[in-house]
């Protein structure tokens, strides 16, 4: 008994919450997406999985705790990368190191994603469930959100489109419906003149989760900046675009006094939280870093 009650103290101390047994639930792996829509009308309560790289492991630290799983792995009309219509479209099936390797080039996203985690996690994750999963450290929001993405949800009932920056309204949440499930991404395509850059900070130099993040795009003609946009990951409940920030550069020539404005009005627009990855100051130093590194490398 003594020593079942040391074993079970230790346990509790020592196990990290990311090893308790997955509950139970049922579970169906629809090999159509209308087969899986009509799950989703049907089970409100279910959850999508597509890789499980988040999924899998809140639900071992039982952060939550689904009762039906409907995966979307199998779903093969939900991987691809095409260009049409001025624009290029992926399935939110798509794995990361898909677009990695894409010939389709969309610079500051595959930047990202070769920085997302390690390549076991980029053959299994896809970039629908970083989006889903409503992180604010997602490392593919912010260069969807500088390039000016919009997001296709689909239910049953029809579809809409949503700009990637009015996705997100908190940590883990979108303005996802329970019937409905996102299917595809659709980037315009930046046309010439446009330059973009990802800079990430994490705790490690590779397979960490960022402290902050940025992507930045500008248009640039004849060295004057005719559109800008600032993306920053990490330091607000959601990502968030840097509007004051982005004024700044807009009709100038990038030079090191606008750089180091820009940077510091950028941090001033940034909430960071303290958390076990950083403290809030910290943060803002790191936007501030990380927008001058963004902008002098495109300089
Ligand atoms: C070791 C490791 C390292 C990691 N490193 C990083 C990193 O550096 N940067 C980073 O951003 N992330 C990182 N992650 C997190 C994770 O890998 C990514 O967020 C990944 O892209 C999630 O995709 P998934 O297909 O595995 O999502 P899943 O875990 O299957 O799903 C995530 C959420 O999205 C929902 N969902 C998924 N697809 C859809 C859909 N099409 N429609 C509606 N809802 C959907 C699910 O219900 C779930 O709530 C890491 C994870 C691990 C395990």
């Amino acid at each position: 008994m003594e020593m079942r009650n040391l074993v079970g103290t230790e346990v509790v101390v020592m196990m990290r919450p990311t090893s308790v047994i997955l509950a139970d639930f049922d579970y169906s792996a629809p090999k159509s997406l209308e087969e899986a829509l009509r799950e989703k009308k049907e089970r409100k309560d279910a959850h999508i999985i597509a890789g499980g790289t988040d999924l899998i492991p809140k639900m071992r630290g039982q952060v939550v705790k689904p009762v039906y799983l409907i995966d979307i792995s199998g779903i093969k009309e939900l991987e691809y990368i095409e260009e049409r219509d001025g624009q290029v479209r992926i399935g939110a099936g798509t794995k990361i190191s898909r677009i990695i390797e894409s010939k389709i080039k969309i610079d500051v996203l595959q930047e990202a994603c070769k920085k997302l985690g390690n390549p076991l996690t980029r053959n299994k994750a896809t970039i629908g469930g970083n989006l889903c999963n409503a992180s604010p450290a997602a490392d593919t929001a912010t260069p969807l959100m500088v390039l000016g993405a919009e997001l296709v949800l689909k239910s049953l009932d029809g579809e809409r489109t949503v700009p990637v920056e009015k996705f997100f309204v908190g940590p883990g949440k979108t303005v996802l419906r329970d019937d409905e499930i996102l299917t595809e991404i659709r980037i315009p395509l930046p046309g010439k003149g446009a330059k973009e850059k990802f800079v990430k900070v994490g705790l490690r130099k590779a397979d960490a989760i960022s402290v902050v993040n940025c992507a930045v795009l500008l248009k640039v003609q004849n060295r004057v900046i005719k559109d800008a946009k600032i993306a920053l990951g990490s330091v607000a409940p959601t990502p968030i675009l840097a509007k004051e920030a982005q004024k700044t550069l807009i009709g100038n020539r990038l030079s090191e006094e606008l750089i180091e404005k820009c940077a510091q009005i950028a941090a001033k627009e940034s909430k960071p939280i303290s958390d076990v990855r950083g403290s809030a100051r910290y943060r803002e130093l790191l936007v501030e870093g990380c927008v001058k590194k963004a902008l002098r490398e495109l300089m």
